[in-house]
């Protein structure tokens, strides 16, 4: 059995039963079985039937944010907010735009070719098993989204959670249980990646992962010898750019917001905060005052912002890379330290001032952890920012919207807010995805749908005559290569054309 344990109280809150490995083929046969009857339902039905989701959770917004409050240690209202409601929000965005983007046929324009009377048209068709594979820290949305996006396709799903939120994933399996789809469409398996892991990816057609940069990379690997397609949503190290024209007072609040919500466990918060040197310690001091007012304590109890980090393994890395920072020079402003009143897994609010080459602002802190900098030219910051592993998400504070723009073009991620910060998770119609480390391929929106589908290319030809370049290659086929060269030199460019 794999036990749930509440990492505010420390206390067992269920178990589900482990998945044998031995079950894992039966599991993927049901599993396809299931995927060509699904893939015969015309998509509008498809997509009607699976949004019949948000019927069922509105019956029960409560039980799930406190479900999800208990296993991840997050306050249930912002479970509710950044989770729930994501999966009903995005999940109607899904069932109203799908048909645009995997209905319709579209011809694709040949020009010499159509000459000779061939026409070309491109499809979506589903990929087939897709597996995802979740993280602990939005145990709800993130997979849910995949899950809906994969299955409005065509396709048929096996769902592995994260061992610290079994109980969450039980909960989507029961919701996609009491819809009308196909037996095992949705199947969820539960255990550890280690076990799991690898009957997964061999057999699946594509893995949609969310989770740490090292267990993507192991997926990858892994994924090459059945060239199973991935797509990898991976660790983080935000940056957030403050210039003297922004809203200080907002951008203040945000940043508070950014770097502490659900305890720091969020792969695009603010990790790393770049103060123009005019702003600094007037910032610095407000941020730092404002972050000793956040109640942290047991997310159950009313008006507590943050809550526990998931597990002691996770609380201690993020204590010892607090450690080493201070070691390395950096400045504890407030916190830095386990919550000693509270027996859970609490992590105190933290603020380091510290220099760009320093392993704390280099890596990845999975907690609640703010690292400061300071500068004083633009060209500084952006080579700052960039000088990153990482590259999902960042920042840019400034009342000078083109200077902000002209910044976001020079930051590597994969999305850049301006005056906003970690929230673009929630657009489900914008790409979600990072660069370098962050990962590769986008969910949401159309690229997500691109993500689960593959194309197909139909070729149609109504030519009554044998194709040019076709065999005799004689007297004839001469006159025919001399014609390919004179259309091959009008392809030149000329110098006056750009
Ligand atoms: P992990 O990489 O530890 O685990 C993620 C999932 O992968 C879990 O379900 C885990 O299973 C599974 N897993 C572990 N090993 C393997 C393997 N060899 N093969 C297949 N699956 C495996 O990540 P966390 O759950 O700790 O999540 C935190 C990380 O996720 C952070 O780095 C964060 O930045 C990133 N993240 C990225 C997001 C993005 O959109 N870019 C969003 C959210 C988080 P089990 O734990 O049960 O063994």
């Amino acid at each position: 059995m794999i036990k749930s344990i509440n990492p505010a109280t420390l206390e067992l809150i269920g178990e589900v039963e482990e998945t044998p490995i031995e079950k894992i083929n039966e599991i993927f046969e049901n599993s396809k079985k299931a995927q060509k009857i699904w893939a015969k339902v015309p998509l509008k039905q498809r997509a009607r039937r699976i949004a019949e989701v948000n019927k069922i959770i509105s019956n029960q917004f409560n039980e799930i944010s406190l479900l999800i409050s208990e296993e991840v240690g997050k306050p249930p209202s912002e479970a509710f907010v950044n989770e729930v409601y994501s999966v009903m929000d995005s999940t109607f965005h899904y069932y109203s735009t799908v048909q645009e983007f995997l209905g319709k046929t579209k011809e694709i324009p040949l020009k010499f070719y159509e000459s000779l009377k061939k026409k070309s048209i491109l499809l979506r068709k589903p990929l087939g098993v897709v597996c995802v594979i979740g993280p602990y820290n939005y145990p709800f949305t993130i997979p849910f989204q995949q899950i809906v996006q994969s299955l409005m396709a065509g396709n048929s799903v096996i769902f592995k959670p994260s061992s610290e939120t079994v109980l969450v994933g039980k909960k989507i399996q029961e919701i996609f249980d009491q819809i009308d789809i196909p037996k095992n469409l949705v199947q969820t398996v539960f255990g550890s990646g280690s076990k799991l892991g690898n009957p997964l990816i061999d057999n699946a057609q594509k893995i949609l992962f969310t989770g740490s940069t090292a267990t993507g990379k192991r997926i990858m690997q892994r994924a090459a010898r059945t060239l199973t397609e991935v797509n990898l949503e991976l660790g983080g190290k935000s940056a957030m750019i403050v210039f003297p024209d922004a809203d200080l007072d907002r951008a203040v609040k945000a940043a508070r917001w950014g770097v502490f919500t659900n305890s720091g466990q969020v792969c695009s918060s603010v990790k790393r905060l770049y103060l123009h040197s005019s702003i600094y310690d007037n910032f610095l001091n407000n941020l730092v005052e404002l972050t000793r007012k956040l109640k942290q304590d047991i997310p159950t109890k009313p008006n507590v912002d943050v809550g526990a980090m998931i597990n002691e393994e996770q609380l201690g890395f993020v204590d010892e890379m607090v450690k080493k920072g201070i070691e390395e020079g950096a400045k504890v402003l407030i916190g830095g330290k386990r919550n000693p009143n509270l027996k859970g897994y609490f992590y105190e609010p933290t603020i380091l001032t510290a220099t760009n080459n320093m392993k704390v602002v280099q890596e990845e802190i999975f907690g609640p952890v703010l690292v400061v900098l300071k500068f004083d030219e633009e060209k500084e910051v952006i080579e700052m920012v960039n000088n990153n592993q990482y590259g999902l998400t960042s920042s840019i504070w400034t009342n000078n919207i083109s200077l902000g723009k002209k910044i976001a073009e020079q930051l590597d991620t994969g999305s850049v807010m301006i005056n906003e910060v970690v929230y673009t998770f929630a657009l489900p119609s914008t790409p979600w995805g990072g660069i370098k480390n962050s990962g590769i391929g986008r969910s949401h929106g159309k690229l997500g749908f691109y993500e689960v589908t593959r194309p197909l290319h139909i070729n149609i030809d109504q030519y009554d005559e044998p194709d040019l370049w076709w065999f005799p290659y004689d007297k004839n086929f001469d006159e025919i290569v001399k014609n390919f060269k004179t259309i091959a030199s009008s392809l030149v460019l000329k110098d006056s054309e750009e």
